[in-house]
């Protein structure tokens, strides 16, 4: 399937930018009128992390004549080992004030726009009004649901990405000529079911993998040029070296986008929508939460606690809580880490942020270890308030 080009030409090139882009210029299909179709084209990239790097960089160089770039985030060490559009002088910086830096740097001829805040469901629409494509690097389910939603309303097609370990996964959706994200993902997975990259790492070279994919289909679409991933989903395994596309269909019965949408604006709350945390992971945590300098009195008053850390062993291996024993939370969901723990002391669970432990303590809990708590926010919260010495990931 081939589309139409979504940007009309600019009236012409400047010498410089013939110069600057002779190599596009020579390709036949690209030619004098693709490049002005980029060099006209509004490109917004919806996150400067592991697939906005490579997605900026590259449609930076490639002429797209206006970038935005949304993010709230600033820029930490642990984003280094795949967010190469930002480098180490950077860390502490914000993420979207540094990756507009890279992007001068790389093309002067760029219009760098930089939306220095977070997407919510208040500015999504306006934001996303003023571009012609949208690129989401997002890394969560709230964010794209919302992101999707805003693209159909707008009647705006988006490149989407999504990485996770080896593997990878992009697809370009466009309401009016094939399915959305909704057609694919009906419903974002149950709570806890998939973790982030946070959670479960990433191999830093597979953000270029897949975010020079979305950058190619960018330039497609924006030009008119090929066949556009629209109705088809890659998949990429970077362990096997193997991609693989398969077809997906506009869903005739989609909320969003089929024939009787009863979405038809945007979600009041895409966070509620996802459910942070289960309902039984909520109410466990409610009243049942310390934090890490609570964890850290009763060590030091020798009560008798029993510390669990319910996070994955690599993860233990990086950094971990003195006195912990790691317990994975898979254990606490099919049930074999109960015979592990003792009667005559008190459960306290932890993970890295606090979601997996509320997790696990519904089901210590409700095995009856009432007086179990939790640490709200995990390692990540006794790094930093506890024993900054250790590193944080
Ligand atoms: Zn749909």
């Amino acid at each position: 399937m081939s589309l139409p080009p979504l940007v009309e030409p600019a009236a012409e090139l400047t010498v410089d930018e013939v110069r600057r882009y002779s190599r596009h210029l020579i390709i036949p299909d690209v030619g004098m009128a693709g490049q002005k179709r980029l060099k006209n084209a509004k490109v917004l990239c919806v996150g400067a992390g592991g697939l906005g790097s490579p997605a900026l960089m590259y449609l930076a160089a490639a002429g797209v004549g206006t970038l935005g770039i949304i993010d709230f985030d600033v820029v930490d060490e642990s984003n280094l080992q795949r967010q190469i559009i930002h480098g180490q002088s950077d860390v502490g910086r914000l993420k979207a004030e540094s990756a507009a830096a890279s992007v001068r740097e790389i093309n002067p001829l760029v219009e760098v726009v930089i939306h220095n805040t977070a997407l919510t469901t208040e500015n999504v629409m306006e934001i996303f009004s003023g571009y012609d494509l949208i690129v989401d690097g997002t890394d969560n389910f709230a964010t794209r649901y919302m992101v999707n939603d805003a693209a159909v309303l707008l009647g705006k097609p988006y490149v989407w990405g999504s990485i996770y370990r080896f593997d990878g996964q992009a697809s370009v959706f466009w309401a009016e000529h094939g399915p959305c994200y909704r057609c694919l993902y009906p419903e974002p997975p149950p709570p806890g079911m998939v973790p982030s990259c946070a959670e479960g790492g990433v191999l830093g070279v597979l953000c270029a993998s897949i975010g020079s994919i979305q950058v190619n289909e960018a330039i497609k679409l924006l030009t008119g040029i090929g066949d556009p991933l629209v109705g088809r989903l890659m998949i990429y395994d970077a362990l096997e070296m193997k991609y693989r596309d398969v077809k997906v269909r506009k869903d005739p019965e989609c909320v969003l986008c089929g024939k009787n949408p009863t979405v038809t604006k945007l979600l009041e709350d895409y966070e509620a929508f996802c459910g942070a945390i289960s309902d039984e992971a909520a109410q466990a945590a409610s009243g049942s939460t310390i934090t890490a300098q609570e964890l850290k009195a009763m060590q030091d008053n020798g009560d008798k606690i029993f510390l669990v850390d319910v996070r994955e062993p690599n993860e233990y291996e990086i950094v971990s809580i003195p006195g912990a024993t790691l317990i994975p939370k898979g254990e606490f969901l099919n049930g074999s880490a109960l015979e592990k723990l003792p009667q005559d002391k008190r459960i306290v669970l932890h993970c890295k942020s606090g979601a997996r432990s509320a997790e696990a303590l519904a089901v210590v809990k409700s095995a009856g270890f009432s007086d179990a708590v939790h640490v709200g926010g995990g390692v990540l919260s006794w790094v930093k308030t506890v024993d900054p010495s250790l590193p944080s990931y």
